[in-house]
């Protein structure tokens, strides 16, 4: 039941996150605050489809 997702971030555009995810517990986009190695902080990635 688990599908695998890429986090992207929502301020670059980088995507650089590979998870997965489980359908059933989470149907909604993934949002997650993540370390963004191109702006070298914390940002807030989304799940991309
Ligand atoms: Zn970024």
């Amino acid at each position: 039941m688990r599908v695998n997702i890429t986090l992207e971030c929502t301020s670059c555009h980088e995507r650089t996150y590979l998870t997965s995810k489980n359908r059933r517990h989470n149907p909604d986009r993934l949002e997650l605050n993540k370390y963004c190695p191109r702006e070298r902080k914390v940002t807030l990635h989304r799940e991309t489809k």
